[in-house]
């Protein structure tokens, strides 16, 4: 058996799932390689020692500064003197090589342990992704945290996911795709869609035509713009997004409505107004927005299109954002002082004034506490 799959089954009989497995293990590969002699490469130059001469050396006890040397050494590339001085008592305590691989996974396991919140985490995670990403950044805490050094670990955690998990829980999961693509309710309802491998809050059957029908056109750009809303105003309820011809003529949509193609949703937010959500896609550059008294439409489609049907007669508009100054009132006003964070009173008085000239400070624009295109596209998005 080689390394990689005796570090999966020394984790999987430890009682960790497939995700914490996977999450731990692409980020030993990441520092090591699983090598349970690695030495840091840069010490590797500095001390002018392979890995195999280093480990000898340690050893048989001709090289004595092992602790304190910050050199990072085996499988999870320990570096501080007090996790390699205890690493090291463990291997005497045995009479084992520094290089023991069962040891070392015996040693983490101690370090780990000590740590129930990140156990926890790890056994909580919902997807490789942020098993890896959880290991990351509270066990390994490397220098380099960008999404480029995350992605690298969550691919490696990844291959190792699909080499040796289970059964297969990855299955719960589909990442949205970059344009239109056709679904089965039956065989993918109840698949999570990921947004560049992050679980959204959307499954593909919450797109699915309310007729029954089997077959669901969804845009996954849509889906990246529901989970914005989501993030920003809560709980996001689809009331309908794709239909069929049949269905649509049924409930009285337009006859080219884009949700026939699997590009619009009628879309109820918890905590923001239609309006409100509206205006977040305005500032999203979305192709269609409609605004009804429950509900906002928005879709992906080509080119542009607005209109407002709160009166319950389809009033086309130009733009949902409304440029408001000192002295306005209402409903735009109460929204700003919401994005702002000041008093909520709907009057755009000096509170509000000097929140809004320090947001415009803060974001670049032009510092004229009028609200227009620009200081709303920056508050809604
Ligand atoms: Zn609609």
């Amino acid at each position: 058996m080689n390394n990689d799959q005796k570090i999966w089954n020394y984790l999987k009989d430890k009682g960790l799932n497939d995700y914490a497995c996977a999450g731990i293990e692409g980020n030993l590969f990441w520092e090591s390689g699983n090598k349970p002699n690695n030495l840091e490469n840069f010490y590797n130059r500095k001390f002018n020692m392979t890995d195999e001469e280093y480990t000898a050396k340690v050893d048989s006890g001709e090289y004595t500064n092992f602790v304190r040397d910050s050199a990072g050494f085996g499988i999870a590339q320990w570096t501080y003197w007090s996790r390699k001085q205890g690493l090291l008592d463990l291997v005497k305590s045995r009479g084992v090589s520094i290089a023991d691989l069962a040891s070392q996974l015996d040693y983490l396991w101690i370090e780990l342990s000590r740590n129930g919140t990140l156990i926890n985490a790890l056994m909580s995670a919902k997807s490789v992704y942020e098993a890896t990403i959880i290991f990351m950044v509270v066990f390994e805490n490397p220098a380099d945290q960008s999404d480029k050094a995350k992605q690298a670990r969550v691919d490696i955690a990844q291959q190792y996911y699909d080499a040796y998990a289970g059964d297969k829980p990855m299955d719960k999961y589909i990442e949205v795709a970059n344009g239109v693509e056709h679904y089965s309710k039956a065989k993918q309802g109840d698949l999570i869609f990921t947004i560049d491998g992050k679980p959204s809050n959307f499954k593909v059957k919450e797109f699915a035509c309310h007729d029954g029908t089997d077959e669901i056109l969804i845009d996954g750009r849509l889906v990246r713009y529901l989970q914005r809303e989501r993030d920003l105003y809560g709980v996001t309820t689809i009331n309908s997004a794709y239909r069929t011809p049949a269905y649509n003529a049924k409930v009285g949509g337009a006859p080219k409505s884009q949700h026939l193609y699997g590009k619009a949703s009628d879309t109820v937010c918890k905590n923001g107004s239609p309006l409100e959500v509206a205006m977040t896609a305005e500032a999203m550059g979305m192709g269609g927005i409609g605004l009804y008294p429950t509900f906002t439409h928005i879709d992906t489609r080509d080119g542009k299109s607005r209109w407002d049907n709160r009166s319950g007669k389809q009033v086309g508009v130009s733009t949902f954002f409304k440029t408001i100054q000192y002295g306005a009132t209402g409903e735009y006003v109460k929204i700003a002082q919401r994005k702002l964070g000041v008093e909520v009173d709907g009057v755009f008085l000096d509170k509000t004034k000097e929140a809004v000239l320090k947001f415009q400070g803060l974001h670049n624009l032009k510092q004229d506490a009028i609200i227009g295109v620009r200081t709303w596209t920056e508050l809604m998005k």
